[in-house]
């Protein structure tokens, strides 16, 4: 019988394995998460907005050096003084990173990498992906999610390449609030252990991820996991296929009101990333979710592979997804932007933040560029520097379904069901639909088609949707998925 390890085991494997400051970074996040619960628009320590004629430091100060840290030499190249804030070490990651290799284009259009470089950066590539739902048949894809890059090597050569365009890095600074005026905006940070200081810019980029009070996204998904040795490499179900990416794959059904989902990429030879998570909404997400989530992942790790599983490196975060059903987070105030995991528009199915905010850097530069040259001084945040994929108006309701499934035990079968209806479908419409989707390239057109054959499929679905969401979520969701449809036949702005 397997016994379920304590929180404190849990919390010892972190630390063995990632060290003390990577223990602290998953407690930090875990106790961030009850200040996410509740909406908040404002950090809790505002310095006085600066006035007319205040020095300029910076033209942007940059909270937070995660992977939106691929944004920063492409501002250097458009002229622009650039300052990181992180409160760690920029640029070092507890991350591994999965991506389509087409979706890496804009490290060369941005001129960060060139292309002979990018095979560097990866450490693995699949013949195919497959998701695979409990009880349920397995639905390969091509072309998603199918090369494995190397996070820190990314991360450390673009820290490299922004110091060399003359950005300057605060490491060990948290951000802990932000006051606009006219023409700057002042940005207070605390030295880890010092006295709190401010700099003043012209425009201040939000990239502190989940962190941020400005992450109010109506969904999240905490995951936990990391770089496994150790688990049996073969053919079976319960074995690690070198050549195959388990994208998404369940091994139980609903338990407690969650469906908890895996996920697995092979890696270097002998080495996979293995995660688990779920999809919850953000108020339903208890402090400490994390250290629980990890202490449930070793229980239950021998139930989908089999092995003597050793952590290497572990990966954990909350990645906030928003569902499109309500207002998505936008910035509190002017000459303020929000990049990355904070402004969720990455595909709230997927949640793959990776291939979205690869997306978005160059013409995310671009709008910061053209903003600073505006000098906008009417107070209005910057909207819009993200890309938002219209797919995933269509897909967020999926999200807050799979968020929300019955409780009830008699129940606990049917998101399985569902999503393997799902699944099979888009299996079945051929490998251009059901990757698109996974990639965010799905017309809305497809996509409605997508939802007529599932329910073709299972004409349950109907009630189990109403059920879930309830009618109002519905008609919400179907007005967005005809608006969408409107706009593409240009009968509707
Ligand atoms: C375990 C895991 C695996 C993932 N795998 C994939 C994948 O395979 N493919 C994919 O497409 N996506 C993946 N994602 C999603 C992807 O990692 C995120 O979308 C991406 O990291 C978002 O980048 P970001 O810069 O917005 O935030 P982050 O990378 O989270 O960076 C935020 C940074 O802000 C810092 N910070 C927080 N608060 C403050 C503060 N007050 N002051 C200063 N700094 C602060 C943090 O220390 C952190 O370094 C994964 C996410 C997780 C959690």
């Amino acid at each position: 019988m397997t016994t379920t390890p304590s929180l404190d085991e849990a919390r010892a494997r972190v630390r063995e394995q990632g060290g003390q400051e990577l223990l602290e970074r998953l407690e930090h996040l875990d106790g961030r998460v009850a200040d996410l619960r509740a909406t908040r628009d404002r950090d809790a320590d505002l310095p006085p907005a600066p006035g007319a004629g205040t020095a300029i430091d910076f033209d942007v100060v940059v909270a937070g050096g995660g992977l939106s840290l691929l944004l920063v030499p492409l501002l250097a190249d458009r002229g622009l003084r650039v300052a990181v804030c992180e409160r760690g070490q920029a640029g070092v990651v507890h991350r591994e990173w999965n991506v389509s290799a087409a979706e890496l284009r804009p490290l060369v259009e941005g001129g960060l990498f060139r292309a002979e470089e990018l095979p560097e950066l990866m450490v693995a590539a699949y013949r195919h992906g497959i998701c695979r739902w409990h009880g349920g048949g397995t639905y390969p894809v091509k072309g998603v999610l199918d090369r494995a890059i190397d996070a820190t090597r990314l991360l450390a050569e673009t820290r490299r390449r922004a110091e060399a365009r003359g950005v300057r890095f605060f490491d060990y600074h948290e951000v802990v609030g932000q006051s606009a005026g006219p023409s700057a905006i002042a940005v207070r940070v605390r030295p880890r252990g010092g006295e709190a200081r401010e700099l003043i810019a012209r425009l201040f980029v939000d990239a502190r991820g989940a962190a941020s009070p400005a992450a109010t996204a109506d969904l999240l998904c905490p995951t936990v996991g990391g770089v496994l040795s150790g688990l049996a490499e073969g053919p079976g179900l319960d074995e690690v296929d070198p050549g195959i990416g388990e994208i998404l794959v369940t091994t139980e059904h609903v338990v407690e009101g969650r469906q908890h989902i895996w996920e697995l990429f092979p890696g270097r030879a002998g080495h996979a990333t293995v995660y688990s998570f779920y999809y919850a909404r953000r108020e339903e997400v208890a402090p400490g979710a994390l250290l629980r989530l990890y202490a449930r992942f070793w229980q239950q790790l021998p139930r989908y592979k089999r092995g003597e599983a050793r952590l290497v490196r572990p990966t954990f975060g909350y990645i906030p997804g928003w569902s499109r059903l309500g207002p998505g987070p936008a910035p509190q105030q002017g000459r303020s932007v929000l990049f990355g995991d904070v402004a969720a528009r990455h595909s709230p199915l997927t949640f793959c933040g990776f291939g979205a905010l690869l997306r978005s850097i160059v013409p995310g530069a671009q709008a910061i560029a053209a903003a600073i040259e505006r000098d906008d001084r009417s107070g209005r945040p910057l909207a819009g520097v993200v890309a938002d994929a219209p797919l995933h108006r269509g897909t967020g309701a999926l999200s807050r379904l799979i968020a929300t499934p019955p409780r009830a035990a008699q129940q606990a079968h049917e998101l399985n069901a569902l999503l393997d209806a799902a699944f099979g479908t888009l299996h079945a419409l051929g490998n251009e639909a059901y990757a698109a989707l996974l990639r965010d390239e799905m017309t809305a057109d497809d996509f409605l088609r997508f939802l007529w054959a599932t329910a073709r499929r299972r004409p349950q679905v109907y009630a189990e949707v109403v059920r879930q969401l309830g009618l109002r979520d519905v008609g919400r969701w179907g007005w967005q998925l005809a608006r969408e449809a409107l706009q593409r036949r240009g009968l509707r702005r």
